[in-house]
């Protein structure tokens, strides 16, 4: 097994370019831990109803919570699989917790991709991001428009706005992303793990840019 993941603020990407990969990959496998921690939250499990407060302030859920969630993220994986991780780790401590699991399953781990995009462009791509909330399938108004406006094109299900991307909750979380997840830029460029990529452009294009970074 081998682990890898990618790396960014939020709206750089992340969930759209793993979903793109995984699509066209049967080995390769996207984990993403805010669609955990948001089908946590639908259910009404014990770990979302406490993770629910802190994603709508656009904060972190506490590490503890993390290392539930994640702990048995490579159980019943196949040897063969590549798992990405999108959004985890978001600090220092959780990439701990993700040595642990990669020494305790003997998988291999790397490269870590960072994915660059300038901030006013994130934040043009998270206010025109709409999602799916049957099948969680992700549209942008305009760089990714569903066929018919407002809905989806795989289910037909009206789009929605995820609850924590509104103006005042985006501002905590690239605030977060820049004090508690960019310090893994260092922590892993030290590992010579760290891998760049212009995610700026067309997304079929930095698709191809991220598929060779995991060649
Ligand atoms: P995302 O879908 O990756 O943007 O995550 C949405 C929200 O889920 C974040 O703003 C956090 O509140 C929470 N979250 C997701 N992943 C993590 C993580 N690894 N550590 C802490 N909180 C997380």
């Amino acid at each position: 097994m081998r682990i890898v993941v990618l790396l960014g603020a939020p709206g750089s990407g992340k969930g759209t370019i793993a979903g793109r990969l995984a699509a066209s990959d049967a080995l390769l496998r996207h984990v993403s831990s805010g669609d955990l921690l948001r089908d946590a939250v639908r259910r009404q499990t014990a770990a979302g109803v406490e993770a629910d407060g802190y994603m709508r302030r656009g904060e972190l859920v506490p590490d503890g919570l993390i290392a539930r969630m994640v702990g048995d993220l490579t159980v019943g994986v196949d040897s063969a699989c590549t798992l990405l991780l999108d959004g985890f780790p978001r600090t220092v401590a959780q990439a701990g917790m993700l040595d642990a699991t990669v020494a305790s399953c003997g998988a291999s781990f790397g490269p870590v991709v960072l994915l660059e995009v300038p901030d006013a462009m994130l934040v043009e791509r998270i206010a025109g991001r709409r999602g799916c909330p049957a099948c969680g399938a992700g549209y942008h108004v305009t760089n990714i428009p569903p066929a018919r406006e407002g809905l989806c094109d795989v289910c037909g299900t009206g789009l929605v706005v995820r609850k924590d991307d509104n103006p005042e909750t985006v501002r905590n979380r690239l605030a977060v992303y820049r004090t508690q997840t960019m310090p893994l830029i260092d922590f892993y460029g030290a590992r010579d793990h760290l891998r760049r990529v212009d995610a700026t452009g067309p997304i079929d294009e930095i698709v191809v840019r991220v598929r060779q970074t995991l060649a």
